[in-house]
């Protein structure tokens, strides 16, 4: 007979044998755009603590990327992110399936058990799949982070010669250009009045727009879809108003849930708009787990209110800051996310950042808005010249710079990284107006036009 104290080391023995036991001072689930920038800065933070990534796919997709699998890259290897990103932090393919926050161990599918001293929550979104009839029907595709999905989906675009995409989100408006890239008869259907107008004001979507109706898509708007017609395969997509496109695929791209499950079966809080609540540091309801990227919560810059912005540059930025905070709790500090996006249709690019005109308004901000164009190398005979519109949103009360848009050449993508900068560090008109910037022809417009400085001016020229 055993007494109690031996049967206890045997039980642990013998339950130690039977599951592989490992430990990391720090344990990452999910391995795509938040999990790595979280396992690089945990690295760089605290170089003597092991850090353990676990994710799903041997593989990771650059997520951004991955319309341009279809028409630009050809193929979805060549859009992946190299394994070398991870450094030194030790990888394990397998899918985690419950967290015990007592034991502080997660145990993964293939029945291996990881302890961790910090937990860090990665796990990413997936596509909505909406309650349309005929959703599941052969050739109806949703964007999944996944690259054997993904290759389906371009043998059957390669295959196709009508495609219907549902959403003009910045997503599907990128899918809508790849396809016509590779020839396809393309349509795009938006229940909203306009392609991108979550993101951009009227007069940016209406030139994204007639952008896209330049290069032959046909955009429909106010459009709601109401069925996915075909047999085993589609074959039209219906529409209120008896509107129907022909369809050999048909992409549904209509946005995103936040992956929560492991966090919510593991009694973490979850927030209003779905994901992870976390606190400004990134912290979960559990002090040693931190949610990060597509997963989490996030909070708008502006009013602090639970916000559905999810963006790979947030996922990143969430990931600095709880790197730097899991041993040192409240170094790095979120401040909330700003949102800054930005698309290219053809040749023509947009980038905003902060608050939109519109959204604005509805918030009760009473405005000053600036406004200025030139093209974006000096003199405009410069090969490459393209126009460049720069839309400035101050908040007349504290003059602060709320939000800006910027629409035309290639450069409309850092202006709004420069947009964002001013949002996030409150400058104002002045400021602006009296920035200290850099030109060269081959770069940008001339110092006299420069875009983000005239509009503030202008905008400085109408208060009374
Ligand atoms: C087509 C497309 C284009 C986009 N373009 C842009 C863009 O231009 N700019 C931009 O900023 N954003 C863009 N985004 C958004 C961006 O892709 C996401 O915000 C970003 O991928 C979020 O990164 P994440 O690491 O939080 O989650 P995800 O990329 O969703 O990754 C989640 C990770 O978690 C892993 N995982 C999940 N559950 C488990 C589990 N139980 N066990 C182990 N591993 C698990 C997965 O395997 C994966 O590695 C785009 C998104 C799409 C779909």
């Amino acid at each position: 007979m055993y007494c109690k104290f031996c049967r206890n080391v045997l039980f642990h023995v013998l339950l130690l044998r039977r599951v592989k036991m490992k430990k990391a001072d720090i344990v990452i689930v999910g391995g795509s755009a938040a999990g790595i920038e979280a396992a690089i800065t945990a690295r760089k933070q605290y170089p003597s603590k092991k850090v353990i990534v676990v994710r799903k796919e041997k593989d990771t997709l650059v997520p951004c990327g991955i319309p341009y699998i279809m028409g630009t890259l050809g193929s979805a290897d060549k859009n992946v992110m190299p394994v070398g990103l991870l450094g030194d932090a030790a990888l394990i393919v397998d899918q985690v399936t419950s967290i015990d926050r007592e034991a502080k161990s997660v145990t993964t599918a293939g029945g291996e058990v990881i302890g961790y001293d910090r937990l860090v929550l990665a796990t990413g979104s997936r596509p909505v799949v909406p309650p349309i009839p005929g959703a599941n029907l052969k050739n109806v595709f949703t964007i999944r982070k996944e690259i054997d999905y993904l290759e389906q989906l371009r043998k059957a675009l390669s295959q196709a010669k009508d495609v219907v995409i549902i959403g003009g989100g910045f997503i599907g408006a990128e899918f809508a250009d790849e396809c016509r890239k590779m020839g396809l008869n393309v349509t795009v259907v938006e229940l909203l009045e306009h392609c991108l107008y979550l993101n951009c004001d009227e007069d940016f979507c209406i030139r994204i727009e007639d952008k896209m109706r330049e290069v032959g898509v046909h955009v429909n708007t106010t459009c709601r879809v109401t069925s996915i017609v075909g047999d085993e395969k589609v074959h039209h997509v219906e529409c209120e108003k008896g509107l129907r496109f022909k369809a050999d695929v048909a992409i549904l791209a209509i946005g995103v849930v936040p992956n929560i499950e492991l966090a919510r079966d593991a009694g973490l809080e979850i927030g209003e708009q779905k994901g992870i609540w976390v606190d400004q540091y990134m912290m979960t309801s559990d002090p040693n787990i931190f949610a990060i990227g597509d997963c989490a919560e996030k909070f708008c810059f502006f009013t602090g209110k639970p916000t559905a912005t999810r963006l790979a540059s947030v996922a990143t930025r969430e990931a600095r800051i709880a790197g730097a905070n899991l041993f040192q709790s409240r170094r790095r500090r979120n401040r909330g996310t700003i949102g800054v996006f930005g698309t290219m249709i053809a040749d023509t690019a947009v980038g905003v950042a902060g608050l939109t005109e519109r959204a604005s308004r509805a918030l009760g901000f009473d405005l000053v808005i600036g406004e200025a164009a030139a093209v974006d190398r000096h003199p405009g005979t410069m090969p490459g010249a393209k126009e460049l519109r720069v839309k400035l949103i101050f908040d007349r009360s504290s003059a602060k710079l709320i939000g800006g848009e910027a629409c035309g050449g290639i450069t409309a993508g850092e202006i709004a990284n420069v947009m964002a900068q001013a949002i996030s560090t409150e400058r104002t008109w002045d400021d602006m107006a009296a920035a200290q910037i850099g030109t060269h022809p081959a770069l940008t417009a001339s110092p006299l036009v420069y875009q983000v400085v005239n509009a503030a001016e202008e905008a400085v020229a109408q208060l009374d």
